[in-house]
């Protein structure tokens, strides 16, 4: 029920860290079955996709940023990045929106206010 939110390139990026960080744990991985060439390529080829797969997040994100609008945070006052009708402030997590007709309603059932 509680489901928390977070803004969404800073989500994204967080994703593409990870794909990151799996791909050279996979790769990793692969010292562990040297004597076997057949699961070391496999390995390789797997850690290499996730790092593929990485860059082409990391290019997604930059294609979103462009699309993103610009706003200064009302709760902390810097500059951060909206993406669509809704979405959460990169540094306290504020709820922002584009659309005054959804001010305040959107995120109030499930976005946890009491935190602070
Ligand atoms: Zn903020």
């Amino acid at each position: 029920m509680a489901k928390k939110y977070k803004n969404k390139i800073n989500k994204i990026r967080s994703f593409a860290l990870a794909l990151i960080f799996i791909g050279f744990v996979i790769m990793y991985g692969a010292i562990f079955f040297r004597e076997n060439q057949i699961l070391v390529l496999i390995f390789m080829t797997l850690g290499l996709l996730c790092i593929i797969g990485s860059t082409v997040v990391y290019g997604w994100i930059g294609l979103l940023s462009t699309r993103a609008v610009q706003v200064v945070c009302p709760n902390c006052n810097r500059h951060t990045k909206v993406l669509g009708r809704v979405d959460m402030c990169m540094y306290c997590n504020e709820p922002l929106t584009l659309d005054p007709s959804l001010e305040g309603k959107d995120f109030d059932e499930s976005y946890n206010r009491g935190k602070k």
